[in-house]
């Protein structure tokens, strides 16, 4: 018997093992196993396919299984052939991404120990009222063991329980929040432990019961609005099986959601919630586990290799989670009983993977993955993208609409600053207009907050010679450095190449090396000196690397520990924070000067999202409507009045308009086919050629060779060729013509060292 395999490699195909008599009974389609690979490598590899056709080549055997359950069920196998095939690239590929490395490894023995979080609770030996009694009294000594104590017994309600002479009626309570709800410290826990009235014990994350009350008890009540929202999406369903749900900024999607999964959870179907890695915050999250508990599992792509694995063997298991709540990834995760896909911020650029490969779209390949499994899918956005409402628009998916904020709250006012006038005039402070001041600081007099938006890291984006305008560049990219002050440093963006600042120009020898433009550091410094009794926060690349940092950006602004936040596009995406009153976007052209057919679709979708963070709450103490001062080149520009009337028809109206002109999705399909090369005389003849030959076959569908926007990355020049196909056309023929050219192409000994690769939408 042999088995065929997919090794985490990117190479085509699958790879035949010989399966040896004594692992017979143990390989089985969809199991992980052990297997060589070259001369001395090994691999865990996923078996797909069991059969006795001998192989031309000589086959070696697979050495152990890794364990005995499937680890790749056989839908989620289709989705990732369908994924390799439609985006371009190998099996193998789409195996690395969709699995955890640590099921990976070749030995594959994943030395995990379970997430546990300490409890605390009474001792049985105290749980007697005369003894608590006597116990309490004699505390009095200590008065803070008696505080922790009696803060104990109130929140667990030991009291209630000893009258009834029942301690299950204790509820558990954790070893943090019974320190944080007393304001003790471990050590003063540590005493009445000592004593042995307390004990600490552990609870493995998994096993963390829910309360038994039943979810539709703590459904949140929807508005009239929402109401009708949900039934119209139901109504679509019958006839379709995606519907777009178009709701403005804080109209409350979220609930409308929370109602639909509870429906799938009756029928007893599993879920598959689908966000922007960015919105994937605890804020959610402690939404949805609130009413779903434990049924409701995390997979986040700043969690750690051992949480994604726990999540991944949970999937596999008897006992998945009936709830998934993830990031792009997570639509190549197995589900057993898929039965509704949620996809909010569906326009979320951040969907799209751009490297490595494979160049998914988990939008579309959510789409897909619900349409083999027969689920019904929501796509929520109140900015929806332009394939998504055009789909919407020739009926291939349910409408509907939601235009009121929840709770009746205004949609924000938005203000045009000219800045380029205002710098003529000499009124600029900086990166700051005097309207955006005069809003900032009635603001915070009012003790609300202020979000500020500027898309860019670091301190400046260049530093110049003064004398001879010399620029410091990547070594290894065709990009000029950022300037960080923080850390004193040059730093690349796109390959992290880093180098101290010269303390001179290396050209002229000058001392005048001065800094250009705005980056987020240099915005924090210049409010220090502009509000000093503020309290900043920023929100960054730089100040998130870690989970940790950023969910305690997030809730530490929630709290109120900060007036006004800093941020890249990071301070965009779903978030809720109810004091913001007033919001800045200084300087919304570099959103709108983007080289790709694209950038007004993104810039407006950017532009109405971060808008939206104002003024969300209908709390009384934030008297008037949210407001937003956007600062930009040309104020006149056309995508920029679409956004402050709100007018997501007339972009749409436009820019559908343009990529019928130009012919550009959604009305065709866009494939780029990449080239890499150390060589850059080597490469432009290769693209050449290419372009050439792929006139012969495609005529004028196709464009090019260009040079890429960035044309040198990690010393690898670049090039591309651009492919327009009717949407008539058979992909799968495009497919086959474009591999067997790549193959005719990398066949020849000059292009030998080069990369190819294809870019799919
Ligand atoms: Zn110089
Ligand atoms: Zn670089």
């Amino acid at each position: 018997m042999y088995a065929d395999c997919i090794v985490p490699l990117p190479l085509e195909g699958v790879f035949t093992y010989n399966i040896p008599t004594h692992l017979t009974h143990l390989v089985q389609v969809g199991c992980r196993v052990n297997v060589p690979f070259g001369q001395k490598k090994q691999y865990a590899a996923l078996v797909t396919r069991l059969h006795d056709e001998k192989p031309v080549y000589d086959t070696k055997d697979i050495l152990t299984v890794l364990e005995e359950s499937v680890m790749l069920l056989p839908h989620q196998l289709k989705l990732w052939q369908w994924v390799a095939e439609y985006y371009m690239c190998t099996l193998g590929e789409v195996y690395k991404a969709a699995i955890p490395s640590g099921l990976k490894e070749k030995d594959g023995v994943v030395m995990y120990r379970p997430r546990t979080v300490d409890f605390v609770r009474l001792t049985k030996d105290f749980f007697d009222p005369i003894r608590l009694n006597a116990l309490l009294a004699s505390l009095k000594v200590a008065r803070k063991q008696q505080h922790l104590l009696m803060r104990y017994i109130e929140l667990t309600g030991v009291n209630a329980a000893l009258t009834l002479q029942n301690a299950t009626l204790v509820k558990e309570i954790t070893k943090e929040e019974i320190l944080k709800a007393s304001g003790c410290t471990g050590s003063i826990l540590k005493a009445l432990c000592d004593r042995g009235v307390l004990e600490e014990y552990e609870v493995v994350v998994d096993r963390i019961p829910t309360s038994s009350i039943p979810s539709d008890l703590l459904l949140p009540s929807l508005s009239e609005a929402q109401q009708n929202a949900k039934q119209a999406i139901e109504t679509e369903w019958e006839k379709k099986d995606v519907c777009l749900l178009h709701g403005v900024t804080a109209s409350g999607k979220t609930e409308i959601y929370i109602h639909l999964i509870n429906d799938a959870l009756k029928s007893g179907k599993q879920v598959l919630f689908l966000l922007p890695e960015i919105v994937l915050t605890s804020q959610l999250t402690d939404r949805l586990k609130k009413v779903f508990g434990d049924r409701l599992g995390v997979y986040h792509s700043r969690y750690t290799d051992a949480e994604r694995v726990e999540v991944y063997r949970k999937q596999v298991s008897d006992n998945p989670y009936d709830i998934l709540i993830g990031v792009r990834s997570s639509v190549l995760l197995p589900f057993k009983n898929l039965g509704l896909v949620i996809v909010d911020e569906e326009h979320e650029t951040s969907f799209k993977q751009a490297e490595p490969a494979p160049r998914y779209h988990a939008r579309n390949v959510a789409l897909m993955m619900a349409h083999m499994a027969k689920a019904k899918v929501v796509l929520g956005t109140a900015t929806p993208s332009l394939e998504t409402y055009n789909n919407a628009l020739q009926g291939k998916y349910g409408y509907v609409s939601l235009t009121t904020r929840y709770g009746n709250v205004c949609l924000p006012e938005i203000e045009v600053v000219d800045i380029a006038e205002l710098k003529r005039k000499k009124l600029m402070t900086g990166m700051f207009s005097p309207l955006l001041l005069k809003e900032m600081r009635e603001a915070l007099e009012r003790k609300e907050q202020v979000i500020l938006f500027q898309n860019r890291r670091g301190f400046a984006p260049m530093l110049e010679c003064q004398v001879c305008g010399w620029v410091p560049q990547c070594p290894h990219c065709d990009v000029s450095l950022t300037h960080h002050k923080r850390s004193n440093r040059l730093v690349c963006h796109y390959c992290s190449y880093v180098q101290e600042i010269p303390q001179r120009c290396p050209q002229c020898e000058a001392e005048k090396l001065s800094c250009k433009g705005y980056g987020t550091e240099r915005i924090e410094d210049e409010l220090t000196m502009l509000f000093p009794e503020a309290k900043l926060m920023r929100m960054d690349l730089d100040t998130t690397r870690s989970r940790a940092s950023y969910e305690g950006i997030v809730k530490g602004f929630q709290r109120g520990d900060a007036d006004i936040l800093i941020g890249t596009q990071m301070v965009v995406k779903g978030l809720d924070f109810r004091r913001v009153s007033v919001v800045g976007i200084l300087n919304a052209s570099t959103m709108l000067n983007q080289p790709d057919f694209r950038s007004y679709e993104r810039a407006f979708q950017m532009m109405t999202q971060v808008a939206g963070r104002a003024g969300r709450s209908a709390n009384a103490s934030i008297s008037r409507r949210g407001r937003v001062v956007l600062q930009v080149h040309d104020a006149k520009q056309s995508t920029v009045q679409q956004v402050v009337r709100g007018d997501y028809k007339a972009m749409f109206a436009e820019q559908i308009e343009e990529r019928k002109l130009f012919n550009y999705p959604p009305l065709c399909r866009l494939v780029e086919v990449y080239m890499k090369h150390k060589d850059e005389a080597v490469l432009e003849h290769m693209a050449e050629e290419l372009a050439r030959t792929l006139r012969m076959v495609f005529g004028q569908r196709v464009l090019g060779p260009d040079m890429p926007a960035i044309a040198r990355v990690q010393t690898m020049y670049i090039r591309k060729v651009c492919l327009k196909i009717e949407l008539e056309a058979s992909l799968t023929e495009v497919r086959r013509r474009l591999r067997e050219i790549q193959t005719f192409l990398l066949g020849k000994a000059e292009y030998k060292a080069a990369q190819m690769y294809y870019d799919v939408d």
